[in-house]
């Protein structure tokens, strides 16, 4: 007997399957110790091959039970662990990086010390570039601390009454020098009427300063950044709209759909980060209920676009403008 659920994990006709052993359906890439008779109760993974070629990955539980005639017969629990399988391939992946990206910093700074040691008259310039990889390995451990904090959903948000353009400003304002440096012109463009969204204030100046520093090190030197706030909708819902538009290099449409990816990066070949800000951005306006997207043309440039829900309902007057934001 094999009920339904069996039936369309392997995709088999039923009466293909009963009268049949079990193992029959093993898959030639199942791990080499799975059990040859099922004599025993026994725990184990296996791969099954499904009926149209594919095949997919179990957890066994099988349990022999009393014979009543001449027969063995057992209960066999099937459980599909493919996306168990896929977690923890992620979970050794996100690892490996993780100390990969420490491991670059640290040895930097041994080799610093070994060169410190050697050369004490040159350490105005080792400290200097001891202090840049203390603070880049310290930005990689609070990036990896938030993502945990984030999958785990424990990041508490602290959110109130915000005006877009405001939280906007600050940011802009602070990444002014930076933009400077290359020659790349930083502007806001925003509708009169201030937009209120219930956020947390410290995540959303993070979002803001990772899309923002982003776009700066991705254009190169005389570009433009424009950040644009305006009225949007979305979801069937009412939303500030912020665009950060750049006119920098670009992202290639291959590496569009994985840019929220953690670790990912779309260019190897140009100085970059650990590939985890977009990542946090992501789940950050995800935590505030909203929607980001990218567009992008390689050579041209790239615009990150977030929707963010309005406060609903009341109508707030703006002592200064006398504006109505509903
Ligand atoms: P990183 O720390 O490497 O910048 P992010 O998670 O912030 O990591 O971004 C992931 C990748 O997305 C970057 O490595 C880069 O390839 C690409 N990227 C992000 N922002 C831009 C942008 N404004 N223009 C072009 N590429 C970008």
């Amino acid at each position: 007997y094999a009920n339904r659920a069996f039936v369309s994990l392997v995709d088999y006709q039923p009466e293909l399957l009963v009268g049949k052993p079990f193992l029959a359906l093993t898959s030639a890439s199942s791990p080499a110790d799975t059990p040859v008779h099922l004599m025993l109760p026994q725990r184990y993974e296996m791969r099954l091959l499904r009926g149209d070629g594919s095949v997919v990955s179990v957890a066994v539980t099988s349990t022999p039970v009393e014979s009543v005639d001449q027969h063995h017969r057992q209960v066999i629990i099937v459980r599909d662990i493919t996306q168990e399988l896929e977690h923890k391939r992620q979970k050794d992946y996100f690892f490996a990086r993780a100390s990969h990206d420490l491991r670059s910093p640290l040895t930097s700074i041994m080799t610093r010390l070994y060169l410190l040691g050697k050369k004490p008259e040159q350490l105005e310039t080792h400290l200097r570039i001891l202090e840049q990889v203390t603070n880049q390995m310290l930005g990689l451990v609070n990036d990896l601390l938030d993502v945990a904090r984030l999958e785990r959903g424990e990041t508490v948000l602290n959110r109130r009454d915000l005006v877009v353009q405001t939280m906007v400003d600050q940011v802009v304002e602070v990444q002014r020098a930076d933009a400077a440096m290359k020659a790349i012109e930083l502007c806001t463009e925003s509708v009169e009427l201030p937009l209120h969204v219930y956020a947390d204030p410290m995540r959303f100046t993070q979002l803001l300063t990772n899309l923002v520093s982003n776009a700066i090190h991705y254009t190169l030197e005389g570009g433009q950044i424009v950040v644009r706030v305006r009225l949007g909708d979305w979801n069937a819902r009412t939303c500030a709209v912020i665009e950060v538009s750049d006119t920098g290099i670009g992202i290639d449409p291959q590496h569009i759909e994985h840019i929220f990816d953690p670790f990912y990066r779309a260019h190897h070949d140009y100085d970059g980060g650990s590939g985890l800000g977009l990542h946090i951005v992501h789940e950050i306006v995800q935590l505030h209920d909203g929607e980001i997207t990218v567009r992008s043309e390689i050579g041209k440039g790239t615009t990150f676009t977030i929707c963010l829900p309005l406060i609903s309902a009341e109508i707030r007057v703006v002592p200064e403008e006398q504006s109505l934001i509903r």
